[in-house]
C-alpha cells in the first residue's frame, strides 16, 4: 500500500463500536473513514458524515429513510439506501479494512461480503463466527482475506499468542467481568429488571451485548468465536472471572508460561490495534499509571448460576448448525427481555430448549443456516409472556 491513509469501512458506525472506531480515526491521519453504514439514528449518521466526509454512506433500513430530505448529509458523501448496497461498498477496490460492527445476525452479510473480496476484516460482530464459523473461516482460507479480532478478549489472545508458536499453546483463558449479577443469588436472578441488567459494572456497550454480559451468554458466544478464530478444540478454551476487566485474556503455553494482555476497559485500544496491525500507534484511549496501587482478582465462574457458559462449551464442541440456532434464539430472547416479555431467568433455558429441538446439521450451507435462524427465532417466542 502507498503512503495514503488506510481506507476504512465501518459497518454500524452509529453503534458503540462504530463510535469508538470513529474516535480512533479522529486521532490520526493514517486512517480515513471511507464509508459508513447505519440502520437508524440517521441524523447522528449525517453528523458523522459531516465530520468525516466519507465517500459513501449506506442507510441499511429503507423505512428509516422516509425523512431523508431533511437530513444534513454533506454533498461529498453519496448516500445509498438499502442493505443490498453494503456488498458494493465493502468490495470496492479502494477499501483496505472493514470494521464489522453491526449487532447480531444482521452483521454476517457484511463480514461475508468483505471476506469474499479478500479484505481485512476488523471483527466486532462475533455473531458472524458464532453462526457460521466454518463458512467464514473457509472464506478466509479461499480468498486470502484476514480477520483481526476487535472483541477485547480475542484481541488479547491474538496479541498474547505472538509470544510463542501455535503448537506450543496449551490453553487459552477468556476473562469475564461476571457482569452486574456476579454476586446475585439464583433466587434474585428471577426478579432482575431491564435497568439492572443494562448497568454493566466495567464496560459501556450496546444494549444487546450488555444483556448478554449479564447472562454471561456473551462469554458463551466468545468461546465459540475463539474456537473458530484460533482453530482450537472446545477443551482448549477456559473461562476465568476477573471483575476488574483489566486482564483481557490469557494464553497458557505448554511450558506453563502464561502471557496476558492488560489495558483499561476501553474498546478503542483493540480497535486501534486491529486497524493499525501489524504496527502499534500512540494510544487514543487512557493508559495506566503503574505508580497507582491496583488489585487484580481471578476466580472460577459459577456454572450453576450462569448456565449460558455450559451452553457455550457444548456448542463449541458440537459445532455444525448449533451456533446459528443458539445465536438466533438468544437474539430474540434478549429483545423479548428488553421489551419485558420474557423474564431474565428464562433467557438461557429458552435458548437451551430451542437448541435441543433443532434438526442438527453437521456442515450446513448458508441457506440452511438462514432457514434455521428463522426457525429458531420463531420457536423461542413460545417462551414469551
Ligand atoms: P450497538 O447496538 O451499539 O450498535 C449496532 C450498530 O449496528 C448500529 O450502528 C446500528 O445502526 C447497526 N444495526 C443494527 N441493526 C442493524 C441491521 N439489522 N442491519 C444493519 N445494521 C444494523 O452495538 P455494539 O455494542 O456497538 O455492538 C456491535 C457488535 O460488536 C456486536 O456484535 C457486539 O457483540 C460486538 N462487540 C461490542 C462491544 C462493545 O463494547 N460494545 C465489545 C465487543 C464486541
Ligand atoms: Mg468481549
Amino acid at each position: 500500500m502507498s503512503n495514503r491513509p488506510k481506507n476504512v469501512v465501518i459497518l454500524g458506525s452509529t453503534g458503540s463500536i462504530g463510535q469508538s472506531t470513529l474516535d480512533v480515526i479522529r486521532g490520526t491521519d493514517s486512517l480515513f473513514a471511507y464509508a459508513l453504514t447505519a440502520h437508524s439514528r440517521l441524523a447522528e449518521a449525517a453528523l458523522q458524515c459531516q465530520e468525516f466526509s466519507p465517500h459513501w454512506f449506506v442507510g441499511t433500513c429503507e423505512e428509516a429513510f422516509s425523512a431523508r430530505e431533511s437530513l444534513p448529509f454533506p454533498s461529498e458523501t453519496e448516500v445509498l439506501i438499502g442493505s443490498q448496497n453494503v456488498r458494493q461498498v465493502v468490495q470496492d477496490d479502494a477499501v483496505d479494512i472493514v470494521v464489522s460492527a453491526i449487532v447480531g445476525a444482521a452483521g454476517l452479510y457484511g463480514t461475508i461480503a468483505a471476506l469474499e473480496a479478500g479484505k481485512q476484516v476488523a471483527l466486532a460482530n462475533k455473531e458472524s463466527l458464532v453462526m457460521a464459523g466454518h463458512l467464514v473461516m473457509r472464506l478466509v482460507n479461499e480468498k486470502g482475506g484476514t480477520i483481526l479480532p476487535v472483541d477485547s478478549e480475542h484481541s488479547a489472545i491474538f496479541q498474547a499468542k505472538l509470544a510463542g508458536k501455535e503448537k506450543e499453546i496449551k490453553k487459552i483463558w477468556l476473562t469475564a467481568s461476571g457482569g452486574p449479577f456476579l454476586r446475585r443469588t439464583r433466587e434474585h436472578m428471577a426478579s432482575v429488571t431491564v435497568a439492572e441488567a443494562l448497568a454493566h459494572p466495567t464496560w459501556e456497550m450496546g444494549r444487546k451485548i450488555s444483556i448478554d454480559s449479564a447472562t454471561m451468554m456473551n462469554k458463551a458466544l466468545e468461546i465459540i468465536e475463539a474456537k473458530w478464530l484460533f482453530g482450537l478444540q472446545a477443551d482448549q478454551i477456559g473461562v476465568v472471572v476477573h471483575p476488574q476487566s483489566i486482564v483481557h485474556s490469557l494464553v497458557e503455553f505448554v511450558d506453563g508460561s502464561v502471557i496476558a494482555q492488560l489495558s483499561p476497559p476501553d474498546m478503542r485500544l483493540p480497535i486501534q490495534f486491529a486497524l493499525n496491525y501489524p504496527d502499534r500507534k500512540t494510544a487514543v484511549a487512557e493508559t495506566f499509571d503503574w505508580q497507582q496501587a491496583m488489585h487484580l482478582d481471578f476466580e472460577p465462574p459459577d456454572l450453576d448460576r450462569f448456565p449460558a457458559l455450559g451452553l457455550g462449551f457444548e456448542v463449541a464442541k458440537v459445532g455444525g448448525s448449533s451456533g446459528a440456532v443458539l445465536n438466533a434464539a438468544n437474539e430474540v430472547a434478549v429483545s423479548a427481555f428488553l421489551d419485558e416479555a420474557m423474564s431474565f431467568a428464562d433467557i438461557v433455558p429458552a435458548c437451551r430448549s430451542v437448541l435441543e429441538q433443532h434438526n442438527f446439521e453437521t456442515d450446513p450451507t448458508l441457506e440452511q443456516l438462514i432457514e434455521l435462524d428463522r426457525w429458531a427465532r420463531q420457536e423461542v417466542l413460545r417462551w414469551t409472556r
